[in-house]
């Protein structure tokens, strides 16, 4: 996949390989993909027809997680990791809603996010995109650009959205948190998402198989291995939970749906 961008508009060439990007472009009934990625999406739909209403719980808990960190606990920094193609309500306009100089680094390995990015950019001083690979977490700390925008001297919000589960575990998703963890200020905060594998939902193993099988990527872990993410950070309440239990603003009238506990998260301070 490869993309160009002008002035006024954004090319994206299809090479006919699905990329997460867009597949979650589907999920969010987005405008920016193939039918490549429209095959994934599907098959993923019909193991677990549920998916739309995750991607919408997921957004939902960026924008609570955003706006209670930079409104409630100060924090003036947001590292977004695999942010994803831009769309509504982007981690910037949250933050910048609640604090308008609030700083803004985008981090995607897809060039299409960077193409979208920069369009949608280009009139703001306080945010940026970059393409760099998550995988090798110092190219992503020693970026530039990234330097060029966050202080790593003083507290920021490492957001690692629905990407975790893109990593396989040979590539150590554990480790690369330890990495950025050890790297940020204290009184940074850690902002996780994830698919999780539920003990009473084949679907959720069923999901795995399809996305390895036709995106590469997509592993379901166990609560514990997610909760391996956190540790050496203390947790905010109300813990590692289903995306929208995590201080909802709307009363949730069901909680047992797959559609509420396939993504779980949490947001935890590095003391
Ligand atoms: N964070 C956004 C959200 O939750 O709404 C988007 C999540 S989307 C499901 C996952 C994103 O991670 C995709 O845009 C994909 O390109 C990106 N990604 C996957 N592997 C990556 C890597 N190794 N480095 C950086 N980004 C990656």
């Amino acid at each position: 996949m490869s993309a160009e961008s002008t002035e006024s508009e954004v090319v994206i060439l299809d090479d006919g390989v699905p990329t997460a990007a867009r597949v979650y472009d589907v999920m969010l009934d987005g405008k920016d993909h193939y039918e490549i990625d429209r095959q994934v999406a599907n098959a993923s739909l019909e193991v677990m027809p549920e998916l739309k209403e995750i991607a919408a719980h997921n957004r939902a808990i960026l924008h609570r997680v955003v706006t209670h960190l930079a409104a409630e606990e100060g924090v003036t920094q947001f590292l977004d990791l695999g942010s994803g193609l831009p769309t509504a309500r982007n981690t910037h306009e949250v933050a910048q809603e609640a604090n308008p100089d609030a700083k803004v680094v985008y981090v995607d390995i897809d060039p299409i996010v960077l193409a979208h990015g920069r369009a949608l950019l280009q009139d703001n001083d306080n945010t940026r995109v970059i393409t760099a690979d998550l995988r090798n977490p110092r190219e992503v700390l020693d970026h530039p650009e990234v330097n060029a925008m966050i202080d790593f001297s003083k507290p920021v919000c490492v957001m690692l959205v629905g990407i975790l589960h893109h990593l396989l575990d040979e590539e150590d998703p554990a480790g690369i948190v330890r990495t950025l963890r050890d790297a940020v200020a204290p009184g940074s905060y850690f902002f996780i998402t994830n698919f999780t594998r539920l003990s009473d939902s084949p679907e959720s193993a069923q999901l795995e198989e399809v996305l390895l099988s036709q995106l590469g990527t997509g592993r379901v872990r166990t609560p514990a291995e997610l909760a391996a993410y956190f540790e050496g950070m203390e947790l905010l309440p109300p813990g590692i939970v289903p995306l929208p239990l995590w201080r909802p603003d709307t009363i949730v009238t069901d909680a047992t749906t797959i559609g509420v506990r396939f993504m779980t998260g949490g947001v935890a301070r590095k003391n």
